[in-house]
């Protein structure tokens, strides 16, 4: 078999990025170890944006900024063509610690964001407090509300982008693990798969946390690592609250049906995704100080994800440094969902040589093995 592209690794990085390969008429084929869909992106929260945003680079927040743009569109599109709404709602995110007024108008100079001071009385506002009458407002009026942020349902959105890139032909392969990335002459020459030898050519890693295990010794400056997330989840008749709400870097998400998330853990345990009683103790003891009622809610469900970073704390998005037809789109640590569209978009360019709509130089795999160099 032989195809223009071959996409390891299906999670929402490799099925965006297949997704916009085929709308510009690339014949793409899909490789995945599991089932698509069920590692990082399905674990994770869905808000698109960094939590606050502020505190991270400009590599991070140029590219969710741009990306988070194109989700009306984008997940519009998804629902018209599959059929699956992946539920992209703008929510709004209120930051209920301590925030530092200077420092977020700098960063909105820079990332032109609504952003709403709120005086304690607001917060009753995003409540329904007919329901859940033991909820605590905030003791000071230090809490803020970034009222465009949004969030999509991830499971969703993965469904529907499944069923987009089925429709647009391209192939998935699921239960295939690639084991062994085979080079000659500068190039990948071929894969070695559970299913045999495939050939393409061009390749694209989007392994996520496996993504270095794979290049193996081909990784050159690519630092990718696991960092584990567990999230908890709750079930309510009706949100008990309209807005994402961070406090001390606990989020909770309401989902429209009533589902609660509340996330998250940053554990460097290596490839490892038990869930534990410290991590849903930890979440637990944060999130009641949100929302006191959680005290008498079951946990209906507990998981854990692996979220590749990178050392760099920005993903790697282009052409490998030494390998002409491999490409990278890897490494988008807790902000993969809000820059998927984006990161798939950059990457289809690269690769059909369309120019890029903003400076992609920050994501180039060649930049990683540069500095490791000097
Ligand atoms: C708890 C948690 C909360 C998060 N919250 C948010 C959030 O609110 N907003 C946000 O933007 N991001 C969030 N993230 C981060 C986001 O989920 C990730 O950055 C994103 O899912 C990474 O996508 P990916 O496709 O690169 O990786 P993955 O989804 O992990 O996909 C990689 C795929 O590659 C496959 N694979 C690996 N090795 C091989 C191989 N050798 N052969 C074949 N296939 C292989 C795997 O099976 C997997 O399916 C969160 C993550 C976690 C864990």
């Amino acid at each position: 078999m032989k195809q223009d592209v071959i996409i390891i690794g299906a999670g929402v990085i490799g099925l965006a990025t297949a997704e916009q390969l085929l709308l510009q008429g690339v014949k793409v084929t899909l490789i995945e170890r599991n089932e698509i869909g069920l590692e990082s992106s399905w674990a994770g929260g869905g808000i698109l944006s960094p939590l606050c945003p502020w505190d991270y680079s400009d590599d991070v927040n140029r590219l969710s900024h741009y990306s988070a743009q194109l989700f009306p569109q984008w997940t519009s599109n998804l629902y018209k063509a599959s059929g699956i709404d992946p539920e992209y709602l703008i929510s709004g995110m209120k930051i209920l610690s301590f925030v530092d007024k200077k420092i977020i108008e700098n960063w909105c100079l820079q990332y032109p964001t609504k952003i709403k001071y709120l005086a304690t009385s607001h917060t009753d506002t995003h409540l329904n407090k007919k329901h859940y009458p033991g909820y605590r407002d905030q003791e000071n009026n230090s809490s803020i509300l970034m009222p465009d942020i949004a969030q999509v349902r991830n499971p969703r959105l993965l469904k529907s982008l499944h069923i987009r890139v089925l429709q647009l032909g391209g192939k998935i392969i699921e239960n295939c693990v690639v084991n062994q990335i085979n080079i000659r002459n500068h190039n990948v020459h071929s894969l070695t798969t559970a299913q045999g030898q495939i050939f393409a050519d061009y390749y694209v890693v989007s392994a996520g946390a496996w993504s270095k295990a794979l290049l193996g010794p081909h990784a050159l400056g690519i630092e990718i690592k696991p960092i584990k997330g567990q999230m908890l989840l709750f079930k309510f008749n009706e949100p008990p609250i309209t807005n994402i709400m961070i406090k001390d870097n606990v989020y909770m998400i309401p989902r429209q049906d009533g589902h609660l998330l509340v996330g998250s853990t940053i554990e460097d345990v290596g490839f490892n995704k038990e869930i534990t009683i410290t991590a849903r103790n930890t979440l637990m003891k944060k999130a009641r100080e949100i929302l006191p009622l959680l005290d008498k809610m079951p946990i209906i469900k507990q998981w854990a994800g692996l979220r590749p970073a990178t050392k760099k704390n920005s993903p790697y998005i282009g052409r490998h440094s030494t390998l002409s037809n491999l490409f990278m789109n890897a490494g988008h640590f807790r902000y993969g969902i809000v820059m998927a569209p984006a990161s798939a978009e950059i990457l289809a360019n690269e690769i059909t040589n369309h120019s890029q709509k903003i400076d992609i130089s920050p994501y180039q795999p060649g930049s990683a093995f540069r500095t490791e160099l000097q």
